[in-house]
């Protein structure tokens, strides 16, 4: 699962003179993480019934195996979708005390269209990308 939005939305218009993050921008993605969220938490629950369903004691062990190893990866997808749930919510929290569209690296507007495709984001492309070289070289 991407950590980008896969959802289709009609992407916000702003008016030539009109101020960033205003009322109408903040219910925008306001509503773009709402609908994400409760899209994720759709797919939780699935994933728990799906496995209460399916464990089924396979004589074979070849199956008993593969059963193992998709349980597996159901949980780390799983996990990784609480994480992200609670990435909306501090998303959704920052959006409330009107603090939403900020780059936390260096003050700037992160911009309607990156939010738009990552809604999540936290820092503007310039400083993710420096991120993310600094990660590559404590990583080697
Ligand atoms: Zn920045």
């Amino acid at each position: 699962m991407a950590e980008t939005l896969t959802k289709t939305f009609t992407p916000y218009q702003p008016k030539p003179d009109e101020e960033y993050m205003n009322k109408n921008q903040l219910n925008h993605f306001r509503a773009i993480l709402n609908n994400w969220k409760s899209d994720l938490s759709h797919d939780i629950d699935k994933t728990v019934h799906t496995m209460q369903d399916e464990v089924t004691m396979f004589a074979d062990p070849n199956d008993r195996a593969s059963q193992e190893s998709d349980m597996a990866l159901e949980l780390r997808n799983r996990d990784r979708e609480r994480k992200l749930i609670k990435k909306i919510d501090e998303t959704l929290r920052n959006i409330d005390a009107d603090e939403y569209g900020y780059c936390e690296g260096c003050g700037v507007e992160i911009g309607l269209k990156r939010l738009e495709a990552r809604p999540t984001a936290t820092l503007c492309i310039d400083c993710k990308t420096l991120d993310e070289m600094r990660e590559r070289q404590v990583a080697k």
